[in-house]
């Protein structure tokens, strides 16, 4: 294929996942294109915004063994890229002692030997000052979590694809898509042909999904990101080795929270509810609910008596939820030439590097090193809309 109009690959959407994918379709040596509907670098998705969490602690032992091999992948595009992207900052853990999710999480961590100290109600207070851990709960530490630098990834990757020969063409919104031994995708301003799609279209996968004849059950939630100010400065400050925090929710509380150190505005502490209200993409600005603050108000107000338990910055963000908070990563069900990485459910950044290559994999018709079973599309009984 020699025109400009002509890829062996494309990739819709430029959030962390399709900028990933399209990174690793070009290291393949092919000719991708990566489409996004906004101007980059934009916030209207979900992969926008300074930091994110990169932890081990799971329930499932198969997303411990993704995240094994992506640190792995992380440091390569460090190198790569001449950038850091990931600082160590460890993760506290807190739950309720004898909730399944809590123990279920302390004990795959062990059984997959991943570096941990389990702190007592005694000396909790010496190594995580300025946080009371609730009664009945119990806490530990996992040492090698930390911060990634999500704007600094995506400009990383989109840079090192454009190294590799890639093609990103912003401001450029998929508007159809007519499968076939190739793709047509035509979009705001022209029409390209393809051999392989890959749809990474966050919040708006649906919406492109349905061209080619399925939905997937996505529910697509507003998150109000919070930042909240110390009262006393450097407290809970990340030079100070405050560690990113993970609240697992108790059977009655709705407090599965996290939160991460005082890092890119100086003073502040980010805390967010893993929960949100329904929004539609287009008018996430529409949404206006405030009830997970509320929820975070009384959290900091009981929890962290060093921050001013009132927001003091608030930005939003896009989840995209799957009934099982798993990830998609699959082939369309009628299109072998397509490939679906969808549903990242408000977990999905850390697996950015793996991702990509799953879905590269995957678009290239070569078996991933991964079980991909938890991430099939059969799992839901997808509302098909076609005759398959
Ligand atoms: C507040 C918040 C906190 C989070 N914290 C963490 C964390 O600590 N750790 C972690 O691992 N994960 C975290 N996540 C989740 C993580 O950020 C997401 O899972 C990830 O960013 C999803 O990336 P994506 O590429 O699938 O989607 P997106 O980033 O939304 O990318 C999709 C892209 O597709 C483009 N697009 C859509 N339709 C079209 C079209 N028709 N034509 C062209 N382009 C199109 C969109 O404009 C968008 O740029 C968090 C998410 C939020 C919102």
């Amino acid at each position: 294929m020699t025109s400009n109009r002509e890829f062996d690959c494309v990739v819709i959407g430029a959030g962390v996942q399709g900028s990933f994918t399209a990174y690793q379709l070009a290291r393949r040596n092919k000719k991708t294109l990566l489409l996004e509907q906004f101007v980059l670098p934009h916030t209207r998705g979900s992969s926008h915004g300074q930091t994110r969490i990169i932890r081990k602690a799971y329930e499932e032992d198969f997303y411990i063994r993704m995240m094994e091999e992506c640190y792995k992948l992380w440091s390569q595009m460090e190198k790569e890229a001449g950038v850091k992207l990931y600082r160590q900052t460890g993760l506290l853990v807190m739950g309720p002692e004898k909730n399944e999710s809590y123990q279920l999480c302390k004990n795959t961590m062990l059984k997959n030997n991943v570096p941990m100290v389990q702190l007592t109600r005694e000396n909790f207070g010496l190594h995580i000052p300025n946080v009371s851990l609730a009664e009945g709960h119990a806490a530990f530490v996992e040492l090698t979590a930390g911060v990634l630098y999500a704007d600094r990834t995506l400009k990383a990757v989109q840079g090192q694809f454009q190294k590799l020969g890639g093609v990103i063409r912003d401001n450029e919104k998929v508007t159809d898509i007519k499968p076939g031994s190739l793709v047509t995708i035509l979009t705001s301003t022209g029409v390209y042909r393809t051999k392989r799609l890959v749809i990474t279209a966050g919040p708006w996968t649906n919406r492109l999904l349905v061209k080619t004849g399925i939905e997937l059950p996505l529910e697509v939630m507003k998150i109000n990101v919070c930042y909240w100010r110390e009262k006393v400065d450097g407290s809970y400050d990340v030079k100070q080795k405050f560690p990113c925090f993970l609240q697992i929710e108790g059977e009655k509380s709705k407090e599965h929270i996290y939160g991460l150190p005082a890092n890119e505005y100086p003073g502040m502490v980010k805390i967010c509810l893993h929960a949100g209200s329904p929004a539609d993409p287009d008018q996430r600005d529409q949404q206006k609910d405030r009830s997970d603050i509320e929820t975070l108000q009384r959290f900091v107000s009981r929890r962290f008596p060093g921050l001013v338990p009132e927001p003091a910055v608030v930005e939003s963000c896009l989840y995209t939820v799957t009934p099982d908070n798993h990830f998609v990563l699959d082939y369309h069900p009628a299109y072998r030439n397509i490939v679906i990485g969808a549903g990242f459910s408000g977990h999905g950044f850390k697996f950015g590097p793996i991702v990509g290559q799953i879905l590269c994999d995957l678009s290239l018709g070569e078996v991933p090193s991964f079980d991909l079973s938890p991430f099939r599309i059969t799992r839901f009984q997808a509302k098909n809309k076609s005759s398959l």
